[in-house]
């Protein structure tokens, strides 16, 4: 008997997103935009609800967990802390640029983003408030709390506490690394489990969207899938050709022919862990020592994700135009600093930064059931960010090897 060839999840994904489409357009072209929408509202859309209700539940062990294994990934801190803090001021930085560029692309799209019928109950209201009351609620003032309400910076706050905590506690503190490790390894399973069901997600959700707003919204996706494209691509030539170049003496093009094989690998596999043996291939080819790439690549395939904030501000600012919601400038440095932190607690796993947007949407008061409207099509945002997150980490890799042998020649002259 002939073997039946399984299709990948991707496949799946494309498959419930054309479905989607296709069934949407027909109850808009047969029953007409209100009866098309209330049908797909109480018959499709649940599904696609339950859907998003998995993905909330697993955001918080997740961004939890990932982060305090990130940081034990990163050992004793002493020992690391040379290269450590180098990496990590490196990582912060360009992901902050990486957000500010997301931010001004889209901005500049925002005009021709559409505002989308959907929205329950008309225009949702930003949240609202000062940056010193902001900075003040980041820190939680009970430790199971922010857990039931998924207050996310809150949650970065406890993983970063107890992550120090397990580095500096030593011997005693190991059993409770192994237990989060594991922990964090199950929590990987079960997201995998959440996003094996997407692509019956993906079909609910998108003829309900495609129902109620007639095809023309599908031109509207392309749009925002650009505006993510632009700013890859802007970062990619302004900040690593940059970084280089200025850090590490090296010209942009030989970096860039470099790491163009797991650049590649990237896009395809979607997965900046799945990525790492290729990008540290590639950087031993570009003379990076081998105790250093094996410290920076794995810490940014955990923690450096520079594509993932741009989507993620990108995405953000989309949805806000969709449902109609106004952002000032308190809500566009909240995106800043949550995208910066969510992209940190993203997995280097496919897919991830997707369910990661749900921390920075909430933080800015935007329903998450609204993801449902970019999910279809987060296979192609996610072959670029995962792309660009792997340069990033080389580019890291690279200016902090030229910082370490400058240092050791400048030790070996004295
Ligand atoms: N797929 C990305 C990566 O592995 C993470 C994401 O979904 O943004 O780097």
């Amino acid at each position: 008997m002939k073997e039946k060839k399984k299709l990948s999840l991707g496949a799946w994904i494309m498959i419930g997103l054309a479905a989607g489409i296709a069934v949407g357009a027909i109850l808009w072209a047969a029953m007409g935009a209100e009866a098309a929408t209330d049908f797909t509202a109480s018959y499709l859309k649940p599904f696609g609800d339950i859907f998003v209700n998995l993905l909330k539940f697993i955001v918080v062990p997740l961004v939890l967990l990932s982060i305090m294994d990130g940081m034990f990934s990163m050992g004793d801190i002493g020992k690391v802390g040379k290269i450590g803090w180098k990496t990590v001021v490196y990582f912060l930085a360009t992901t902050a640029v990486a957000c500010v560029i997301g931010l001004v692309v889209a901005n500049l799209f925002k005009g021709n983003f559409p505002v989308l019928s959907l929205a329950e109950d008309a225009a949702y209201e930003a949240k609202e408030s000062d940056i010193m009351t902001t900075i003040k609620n980041i820190f939680p003032s009970n430790a199971v709390q922010p857990l039931i309400d998924a207050s996310m910076l809150q949650i970065i706050v406890i993983a970063l506490l107890f992550g120090c905590g397990v580095l500096v506690a030593g011997e005693k503190g190991k059993p409770f690394a192994t237990f989060v490790s594991s922990f964090n390894e199950v929590t990987q399973t079960v997201m995998s489990f959440v996003l094996r069901v997407s692509p019956i997600g993906v079909f609910c959700l998108m003829s309900w969207v495609v129902a109620a707003q007639g095809p023309k919204i599908l031109g509207s996706l392309g749009l925002v899938l650009l505006a993510a494209y632009i700013g890859y691509i802007i970062h990619t030539v302004l900040v690593y050709s940059m970084s280089v170049k200025v850090f590490a003496g090296m010209s942009p093009m030989k970096f860039f022919k470099g790491i163009l094989p797991a650049a590649v690998f990237a896009f395809t596999s979607t997965s900046s862990v799945a990525s790492l043996p290729v990008s540290k291939e590639c950087c031993d080819e570009m003379g990076v020592e081998k105790d250093i790439s094996s410290f920076v690549l794995p810490l940014g395939a955990t923690i450096n994700m520079d594509g993932t904030a741009i989507y993620q501000c990108v995405a953000a600012i989309f949805l806000a135009k969709c449902i109609g919601m106004e952002l000032g400038v308190t809500q566009m440095v909240t995106i800043v600093v949550t995208a910066t932190l969510a992209s940190i607690g993203t997995a280097g796993t496919s897919g991830a930064g997707m369910i990661m947007l749900a921390m920075v949407l909430e933080a800015v008061g935007i329903p998450t059931t609204y993801i449902g409207i970019i999910y279809g099509i987060d296979r192609l945002f996610d072959m670029g960010r995962t792309a660009l997150n792997v340069v990033g980490d080389a580019s890291c890799a690279i200016c902090v090897n030229h910082w370490e042998a400058k240092a050791a020649a400048k030790k070996a002259a004295k």
